[in-house]
């Protein structure tokens, strides 16, 4: 057993030696700015377009539709506040769901100090935001709407293809905070009609820090970053280049194998899934089975608080997530797990264990052996479940 279970792919990966490999020479003797004009610089720019192709082509788009980024909160950030600002003479409406990341929903609520109004859609008890409701929220001022692709907490996947053609045939803006998505599931942004889109190098085994924002070629969104001319004028600051090489190297090497590694993924997904219903009495499985990213299991566990399983599971080497902000010091349930509908109670008894190619059956069912301990262990010492026991609930 390696020292550490590392359950929690959702808030970063590993870097991948071929990823590490790719970057190492634009971190020692490749060192040129690749602004540059001479030769030396002009071997480190051809390098970032490399990648920038790569990318481009993983999501159906152009090479000049890629904007790299610091990563996944400075895209969300550039899409959603640009957009407003430059269509603000338009309206100062924005539609976005109940289950952003907080690099969206806290965008949002800084526009909506600032005079724009933000409707949050609502979503049904697995996740998957109801397209009735965002129908009808739509008004004359509606400039953008921003739903998430696949959500980082339950991965639920969105019918994003058909939330795209409501808001093109509105003439609405269209982003989506691919973070989670890219790299693990197929996307198409023209397919799809998307004219903006998120993705992070850190959340498919690349570098973090480095990020981009897919803008359609027609949208031209005014800078959130001003300074030099770099990318095409749109975002200043000298280019990431080793970061950018190993976002590309880490996007080629999910292309290469997408569909082979969800299957393989998803498997492994399930059957830590299936062991914990039905090894672990009063659990259940938030968000839907189906459309749902390979990696995410996300569980929840009744008579039994999310922090304490959290911090006894990584005494025994686990590291994995819980649905409660608690890392942000409050001790609010997560906002993703009440939109599906779950009570507080249950809320706060969740655990997110994302999975990765690098985890391993033995890890799983070392994983199973150790829950079902830590959860009988808090069960005897909750008075919730004492309770629950005495008015034979349980
Ligand atoms: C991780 C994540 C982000 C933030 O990306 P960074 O590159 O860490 O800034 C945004 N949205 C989602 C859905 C994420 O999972």
């Amino acid at each position: 057993m390696p020292d550490i279970i590392y359950l929690d792919n959702a808030a970063t990966t590993r870097l991948r030696p071929e990823v590490l490999d790719a970057m190492m020479p634009y971190l020692t003797e490749k060192y040129a700015n690749p602004s540059s004009i001479h030769s030396f610089g002009a071997e480190c720019n051809a390098a970032c377009e490399e990648s920038r192709k790569t990318i481009a082509k993983m999501i159906n788009a152009k090479d000049n539709e890629i904007y790299f980024t610091s990563g996944g909160s400075e895209s969300d950030n550039w899409a959603i506040k640009s957009a407003a600002y430059m269509r603000k003479d338009k309206g100062k409406h924005i539609i976005t769901s109940a289950i952003e990341h907080h690099a969206v929903m806290e965008t949002c609520e800084f526009l909506a100090r600032d005079g724009f109004e933000i409707t949050f859609v609502g979503v049904d008890d697995k996740g998957i935001l109801k397209l009735d409701e965002l129908k009808a929220a739509i008004r004359p001022d509606t400039i953008l709407i921003s739903v998430i692709y696949a959500n980082n907490e339950i991965g639920t996947i969105q019918p994003i293809k058909e939330m795209g053609e409501i808001a093109r045939s509105k003439g609405i803006l269209f982003h989506t905070d691919a973070v989670q998505a890219f790299g693990h599931v197929p996307i198409d942004v023209e397919k799809e009609n998307i004219d903006l889109l998120s993705a992070s190098a850190h959340k498919i085994h690349g570098p973090k820090g480095i990020g981009m924002l897919y803008m359609k070629n027609n949208i031209k969104l005014t800078p959130m970053i001003h300074g030099g001319p770099h990318e095409r004028r749109r975002r200043a600051g000298t280019l990431n280049v080793p970061g950018i090489v190993g976002f590309g190297r880490a996007a080629e090497l999910c292309r290469g194998s997408m569909e082979e590694c969800a299957v393989e993924l998803t498997k492994k997904r399930n059957y830590l899934i299936d062991r914990i219903l039905k090894e672990i009495p009063h659990s259940r499985l938030n968000g839907d089975r189906e459309k749902r990213l390979p990696g995410n299991a996300n569980i929840s566990f009744r008579y039994i608080e999310g922090e304490s399983m959290l911090m006894l599971v990584d005494m025994k080497g686990i590291a994995a997530s819980t649905g409660s902000a608690c890392a942000s010091g409050s001790l609010d349930p997560s906002h993703v797990l009440l939109a599906i509908g779950l009570p507080h109670e249950i809320a706060h008894g969740s655990l997110r264990m994302t999975l990765s190619d690098y985890t391993t059956k033995e890890e799983l069912d070392y994983t199973v052996e150790a829950l079902k301990e830590v959860v009988a262990r808090l069960r005897a010492m909750s008075p919730l479940y004492e309770d629950a026991v005495k008015n034979k609930e349980v």
